[in-house]
């Protein structure tokens, strides 16, 4: 089997080792990628920091054009990089095809989001002293983005860092999650494509252990991380001076009102706790169901949850696949059983084969059993019976997480009292907390972490307001 090269400074290179990556679901080798020695790091970070000004000033015809190629390269090859996503990550081809297909849209929405990227005129004269000034106002970008992304969206999470990168004219360097480098390698193929100047980007899968020196280095400015929060934080702690977003994980709440349309709340969240076997960050995992409708919602729910199909990811038809390794399936099984021994019912489910976890409903959970706490990351949802919707909505807000929640309901204002009160990023109204349009922002307060992503977002993050004062107007 061929050893991908990775890209450095916008060209394909080898280093001198080789790392291989294998199918969760059968464990046969998908490929093997060749891995950055430190002096290619290096020889990467000087490439992104000399270029920094160049890239700044880049002409908007030319980020857009290369965005644009991009997506549209994606959109032709989309079937052979949904077979890899799948492969390599082991995310049944149904959503391995929506992740493709949302990466075209990211890379589209960046194209047309740089063409609108213009600073803004503020009159200043406001105040007499300012008689006769105006103010322009644009936005520079720090410098170069070194981005840290995750498994569970190995092209989708990149592009949504490499995408508002270029549209604002910031190298950037990505360092991929060592279980999916592949997909974020096939991307650097597509970038190299493009008119983009040489060091504009780098796809380096390195090691964890490795990884500290492209984090501290003063030449990248701008650290954008997706991950999980023990993860984040401890990059964001030895980097105090740089500019850090995090975007981290949760525990998200659906919440299903008594007026709610209980068909559609069972089935959505019956398929959005367990897609991708649970390994979203937005994956419902808890589920608060106001008393008056609970069992008649739970009688709608565990047959929906156990109709769900279950097994290769490569057949059409599989909706739950394994999850990224045995050892997430074994931690998973282990806080199940833990909120068992504690009293926890199991409804649906419970059972690890290998790598795989059967889609689970649990209820009487205890309060503080992980399950509950922590981030589950597998196909786990716990029920919860709230007395009231402000009972309902302090559930939701009972976490260390704040991400995204979502609340079933027909009522107006019961959408308004949820997007007062509840303390996330997002509230998703009539559907579960796992909605996510690519061009919205997107991201969490509490533990989910700091700052936002979706295009314009993200394009904001990577820049600083710049003011020049004009006089004698
Ligand atoms: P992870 O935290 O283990 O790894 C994330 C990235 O950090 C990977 O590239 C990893 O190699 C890298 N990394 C790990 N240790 C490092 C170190 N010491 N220095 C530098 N880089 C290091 O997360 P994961 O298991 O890949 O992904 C799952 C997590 O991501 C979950 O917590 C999930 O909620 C979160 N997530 C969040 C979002 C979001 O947008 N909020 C989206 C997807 C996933």
């Amino acid at each position: 089997m061929d050893v991908r090269t990775f890209w450095l400074a916008g060209r394909p290179a080898t280093g001198d080792s080789e790392l291989t990556v294998t199918n969760p679901h059968d464990g046969r080798e998908v490929g093997r990628h060749s891995v950055p020695t430190d002096a290619q790091v290096e020889e990467a970070i000087a490439a992104a920091h000399a270029v920094a000004d160049q890239a700044a000033a880049l002409p908007v015809h030319v980020r857009a054009e290369a965005l644009a190629h991009v997506s549209r390269r994606i959109e032709e090859r989309a079937d052979e990089i949904a077979r890899l996503i799948t492969a390599e990550n082991g995310k049944p081809i149904f959503w391995a095809r929506g992740e493709v297909t949302r990466a075209v849209a990211t890379f589209r929405f960046a194209a047309e989001e740089t063409r609108r990227w213009s600073g803004e005129a503020q009159r200043l004269d406001t105040e007499p002293a300012a008689a006769g000034r105006l103010a322009y106002v644009s936005r520079v970008p720090y410098g170069p983005v070194l981005a840290i992304t995750p498994f569970n969206f190995p092209l989708n999470l990149v592009a949504h860092k490499v995408a508002p990168a270029i549209a604002v004219g910031a190298p950037v360097i990505v360092k991929p999650a060592p279980a999916t480098p592949l997909s974020s390698l096939l991307l650097g193929e597509l970038l190299a494509e493009t008119d983009l100047p040489a060091g504009m980007f780098s796809v380096l899968p390195v090691p964890n252990e490795r990884a500290a020196g492209l984090v501290q280095d003063a030449r990248l400015p701008v650290v954008s991380f997706t991950g999980s929060a023990p993860v984040g934080y401890a990059i964001a702690d030895q980097v105090p001076r740089k500019h850090v977003t995090l975007e981290l994980g949760g525990n998200a709440a659906a919440v299903v009102l008594a007026d709610a349309d209980l068909d559609w709340a069972a089935q959505r969240i019956a398929l959005y706790s367990n897609y991708q076997g649970g390994q979203s960050c937005i994956a419902v995992q808890r589920v608060i169901v106001e008393q008056p409708v609970h069992d008649a919602f739970v009688e709608r729910l565990v047959p929906a949850v156990e109709g769900l199909v279950t097994g290769d990811p490569a057949d059409e038809k599989t909706q739950v696949g394994p999850l990224v390794s045995e050892a997430a399936a074994e931690r998973v099984e282990q806080w199940v059983n833990e909120a068992v021994a504690a009293g926890a019912e199991v409804l649906a489910g419970g059972i690890r084969e290998g790598t795989s976890y059967t889609p689970t409903v649990l209820a009487g959970v205890p309060h503080d059993a992980k399950v509950a706490r922590e981030e589950v990351f597998g196909p786990v949802m716990i029920l919860q019976p709230a007395a009231s919707v402000d009972d309902a909505y302090a559930m939701v807000n009972d976490s260390k997480y704040g991400l995204q929640a979502g609340v079933f309901t027909r009522s107006l204002d019961a959408a308004f009292l949820a997007n007062r009160e509840l303390k996330v990023g997002g509230v998703v109204v009539g559907d579960v907390p796992s909605y996510r349009a690519d061009q919205m922002p997107y991201g969490g307060v509490k533990d989910s972490g700091i700052g936002r992503e979706g295009l314009r977002s993200a394009m904001t993050d990577y820049t600083y307001e710049k003011v020049m004062v004009l006089t004698g107007l």
